[in-house]
């Protein structure tokens, strides 16, 4: 197996993976007990189950006994988007004693349920594959910190015609110095060259 297959590190992995219901929102499409059933086959997998709502108190408590209990050091959660819960497992696993990092979700409800809700079949094999590639994922993950870097408030915007001058209007309102740079020697863009615009008639600029 070459490195790239092995991942950055050669620990042994032991992957948790947690299939949420989401009420129905999953649950009424696919039945995520099959997902479980599929994820217990894959490699590293040493704990698989679901749960109606992972993003709860008891779903996050669930998670974080298993990573004790079964000394997880990877864990695994197909549920929504990581814009809706992200930071929530974050802070879960953390909890635990893991570093946050070091969770990884799949996304088996806007991606999946609820675009394929009229394909039950279809639905349940990708929420599978998504779950497979996401815990196949882990084996690249590694800890990482959190670092603050400084951030200088200054901006600039490239190109001079109504949309970037627009939005250095916009930034220097806020407060944010703001450079505008345009190759040509007057600023306007098109706008600049039409001597009226409908519907009033009016000089563009
Ligand atoms: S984790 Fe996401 S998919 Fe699961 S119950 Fe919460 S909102 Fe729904």
């Amino acid at each position: 197996m070459s490195d790239l297959i092995n991942g950055p590190n050669d620990e042994e992995l032991r992957v948790g993976v947690y299939i949420c219901h989401c009420g129905s929102n999953i649950g009424g499409v696919i039945d995520p007990k099959e997902v479980v059933e599929f994820a217990e086959g894959l490699p590293d997998v040493v704990r698989a189950t679901d749960t109606l709502y992972a993003c709860a108190d008891s779903g996050q408590r669930l998670i974080k006994e298993d990573i004790k209990k079964y000394n997880l050091n990877r864990v695994v959660v197909s549920a929504c988007s990581v814009r809706m819960h992200e930071p929530t497992f974050r802070a879960a696993v953390s909890e635990a004693g893991l570093n946050p990092f070091l969770m990884e979700m799949a996304n088996i409800r806007e991606q999946c349920t609820w675009a394929h809700g009229h394909d039950r079949e279809g639905a349940l094999e990708k929420a599978k594959d998504l779950t497979a590639a996401a815990v196949a994922k882990t084996r690249f993950m590694t800890e990482l910190d959190m670092i603050e870097v400084p951030v200088t408030q200054k901006a600039m915007v490239i190109g001079g015609g109504v949309a970037g001058i627009s939005a250095s209007l916009d930034l220097a309102e806020q407060g944010i110095e703001t450079i505008l740079v345009e190759k040509e020697p007057t600023i306007g863009g098109v706008m600049a060259q039409l001597n009226k615009t409908f519907p009033t008639m009016d000089c563009s600029i």
